[in-house]
């Protein structure tokens, strides 16, 4: 486990920049989908991050926060972040029950090693997450300040 404390919005969209740039460097012998949990407080910056997660893959259309999609596609073409094909937005925020999740496809989504899959608020849906899913965890310190705390040791940025 690994904190990390932002100032601004910036610093933020940085860290979620330095983690899609560390992305080929996951070593796994993965035949499923590289799933990130997002969890925390509202306001804590999971989306904030995201952005500056989708920019590092080289994704130009912005990131926003999905209030009324639960899930968006993006193709990544970035030569770098082959072989992955597709980055996925989940937001469970307004979801009561898996169900509405794996409506979607999402069992498919997340068996594929070609997908990358982000979920904000996956502890929601934890109970139909992978186990190798990597956690990382958004507070609110206070106006301005974040602590990012990445749960699972394996993707500690230096
Ligand atoms: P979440 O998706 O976790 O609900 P958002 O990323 O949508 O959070 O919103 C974070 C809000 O907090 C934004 O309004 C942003 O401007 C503000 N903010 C203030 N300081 C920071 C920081 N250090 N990192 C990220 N967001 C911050
Ligand atoms: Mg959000």
């Amino acid at each position: 486990m690994i904190e990390y404390i932002t100032n601004y919005p910036s610093q933020t969209k940085k860290l979620g920049g330095i983690l899609a740039n560390k992305i080929t460097k996951i070593k796994s012998k993965r035949e499923d989908a590289l799933v990130f949990g997002l969890e925390g407080d509202l306001g804590g910056g999971k989306t904030t991050f995201l952005q500056g997660f989708a920019k590092g893959l080289g994704i130009k259309e912005k990131v926003l926060s999905p209030t009324f999609i639960l899930m968006k596609r993006f193709k990544i073409s970035h030569l770098a972040i082959k072989p992955f094909n597709y980055f996925y937005h989940i937001d469970c925020y307004r979801v009561q029950k898996t169900k509405e999740i794996l409506d979607l496809g999402f069992k498919k989504i997340i068996s594929d090693p070609k997908n990358i899959v982000v979920i904000e608020w996956a502890d929601k849906i934890r109970k139909i997450l992978p186990k190798d899913t990597f956690w990382v965890k958004f507070s609110i310190m206070n106006k301005g300040m974040r602590k990012i705390t990445f749960l699972t040791k394996s993707i500690v940025i230096k």
